[in-house]
């Protein structure tokens, strides 16, 4: 419950008992009477005593009821009754009591009921103030870093073993881990240590378990603390908690202070809307004056993670602060197979399987996608009632985890399946005629995730860099599907949206950013920028005319327009292969490379993807 609900429903319960206190208290069975109601009753002769008590006067009636009467204080009740013309005689029937007014007990009848509000009123509002007061011990807790201290020892240590491939950044991170440990033989030399090192790499590259794994590794306090937890609704508790973290490494340096996610405060200034955005520049500039406090080597040394390097404030990069900067490259093949190996730890693998094939299948998988590859191969044996995780459990949940789940209930029309199975071929046909694409790995026309079916390419290699040539192929290839489509049925389908989403990002990037239009030149068109609130690239920095603008879009079209046709030459070509691939799609639903060559029955024109055939 949070604690405003808490307290909401804390009040709510106090107006209750206010409410029954005070029905409680006006008793039932006493009425009121006034005075003339009073004489006539005394006239008829129904009283059967009264008791004077100062100004009130009770009365029991015959038929049992009670009454109060309130009269005036110094004047007598007889007096009180001779004026309102009631008999002497019936005054002298009835028995009159006077009792004394000062009685306590008449005191504590009197004030009570009028007390018992007032007292509770007094009460709940001395609960709200120390309610408050405790929401203001807890809002000066706003201030405090609230960093995590990992514990080194214990079950769930990470060392450096945990952390296959990305080699430069654990040599960076492990000389860190040895200054920390003996700093005098750096200080000797006279060498400086860094006060700051940064950790680049895209999402899943394991960056957040590397810093881990120095905690383990280093025998001193780490501060574990994410840039989101730095900003908080209020203006000025990101500065604050920067300074306690701060102040708390200083008392226990030697120290490692982890900052995740820096990005989150560590943006660019002055480019921001809105009032967050004060709040994370005076964050970061904390975290720029925090980082200038401390001499270098007195073994504080900040670690940040960050994912978008791009949109960092230069002023972090500066050296002095995060001036090493590391960069986590995403996995190749052997670490594919090393990152593998150390998640299928605890999972009993069969005979059959072997890691460096999967590996070899995997290209562009980050190190969390091969994590979880081998968790969802773990899930799937267990499901089949497997004791042992076998290498098909493996290959299926390579797709899953690239493509999400097949979805086997979505079920499509025999047009529907027709199309897609058409529309499947032409980006399978595609890629296999033209020299450069990468083998068809498999062909499906199973549902999965969002993709009606799906055609995986797998490169031979992994490569850092592609030439324009390739990027023009990958275009054909993405739009044989919609080429496959025109060219059979002369209509098209929602089925393509992605593919051509996915072509006009590749040719505005190859026209804008990569240099790759002679049209337009090796220049960079329009610096995209990130507007938080607006989520990403929505903000682009204009820096081009109109002109310009009518120029990239007239290239892009061009680009879109030259793969298309070529697509659709491709494909009209070699007619007979389409039909007979969407064929045997329609048949068997997938198919793997080996059935995908025999049915199409040209080779490949890329000699590099033809079938090993030993
Ligand atoms: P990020 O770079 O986004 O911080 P994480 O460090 O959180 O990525 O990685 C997520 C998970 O992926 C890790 O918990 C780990 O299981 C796995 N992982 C990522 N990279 C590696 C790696 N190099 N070696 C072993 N496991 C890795
Ligand atoms: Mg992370
Ligand atoms: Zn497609």
């Amino acid at each position: 419950m949070s604690p405003t609900v808490r307290n909401i429903l804390l009040f709510a319960t106090a107006i209750v008992l206010i409410g029954v206190a005070l029905a409680s208290i006006d008793v039932g069975s006493v009425k009121t009477l006034d005075v003339t109601a009073f004489a006539r009753e005394i006239q008829t002769g129904n009283v059967a005593s009264i008791v004077v008590r100062g100004s009130t006067v009770d009365v029991e009636l015959k038929d049992g009821s009670k009454a109060t009467v309130r009269k005036e204080t110094g004047e007598t009740l007889s007096e009180l009754l001779s004026n309102v013309g009631v008999d002497a005689e019936r005054i002298r029937d009835v028995p009159i009591e006077v009792k004394d007014a000062s009685g306590a007990a008449y005191w504590a009848g009197a004030i009570l009921p009028n007390l018992l509000p007032i007292l509770l009123l007094v009460g709940i509002m001395w609960f709200f103030l120390r309610q408050i007061q405790g929401q203001n011990s807890r809002t000066m807790m706003f201030g405090q870093s609230g960093a995590r201290e990992i514990q080194k020892d214990g079950k769930g240590k990470i060392t450096f073993t945990d952390v296959a491939g990305v080699k430069e950044a654990k040599e960076e991170l492990a000389e860190i881990v040895e200054f920390l440990k003996s700093p005098g033989k750096f200080v000797d030399l006279g060498a400086k240590i860094p006060k700051g090192v940064l950790l680049m790499g895209g999402p899943g590259t394991g960056k957040t378990l590397l810093a881990r794994a120095v905690a383990g590794e280093a025998d001193v306090p780490f501060f574990h603390m994410s840039g989101s937890e730095f900003v908080e609704m209020f203006v000025g508790v990101g500065a604050s908690r920067v300074r306690d973290l701060f102040a708390k490494a200083k008392k226990t340096a030697p120290c490692i202070i982890f900052i995740d996610e820096i990005d989150a405060v560590g943006r660019q200034r002055g480019s921001g809307l809105g009032g967050s955005h004060d709040e994370r520049e005076q964050t970061l500039n904390q975290i720029l004056v925090e980082m200038d406090g401390f001499e270098p080597n007195i073994g504080i040394i900040v670690i940040a993670a960050t994912n978008r390097p791009d949109v960092l404030d230069p002023a972090l990069l500066r050296p002095g602060r995060f001036d090493r900067r590391v960069v986590l490259d995403p996995p190749d093949l052997n670490d594919r197979e090393a990152i593998l190996a150390i998640h299928a730890k605890g999972k009993p693998l069969a005979k059959d399987v072997t890691l460096r094939s999967l590996a070899e299948r995997t290209p562009g998988f980050s190190g969390a996608d091969l994590a979880n590859l081998m968790n969802e191969a773990a899930i799937l044996a267990a499901r089949k009632d497997r004791k042992e995780v076998i290498m098909t459990d493996l290959f299926d949940s390579i797709e899953k985890v690239m493509l999400g789940p097949e979805r086997r209930s979505h079920l499509l029309n025999e047009d529907e399946r027709r199309v897609t199975a058409v529309h499947e071929a032409g980006h399978a046909l595609v890629a296999h005629l033209l020299p450069h694409a990468d083998p068809v790995h498999k062909i499906s026309i199973i549902s999965r995730g969002r993709a009606a079916g799906y055609t995986i390419k797998l490169p031979i290699e992994d490569r850092k860099m592609r030439r324009r040539g390739e990027y023009l192929e990958d275009l054909t290839v993405l739009l044989g599907g919609f080429a496959a489509e025109k060219a059979f049925f002369d209509d098209i389908t929602t089925g393509a949206s992605s593919d051509m989403k996915q072509a006009t990002r590749i040719a505005r990037s190859m026209v804008t950013q990569w240099g790759m239009s002679d049209l337009l030149g090796p220049r960079v068109y329009g610096e995209q920028e990130d507007m938080i609130f607006l989520g990403r690239e929505i903000h682009e920095n204009r820096d081009y005319g109109e002109e310009t603008a009518k120029k990239i879009d007239t290239e892009i079209d061009a680009l879109i327009g030259k793969a298309l046709a070529d697509a659709k030459a491709l494909l009209l070509e070699h007619r007979a292969a389409v039909e007979r691939v969407a064929d045997a799609l329609m048949e068997k639903e997938t198919l793997e490379r080996d059935a995908f060559y025999a049915v199409v029955g040209i080779p490949p024109a890329n000699p590099k993807n033809a079938l090993q055939t030993s």
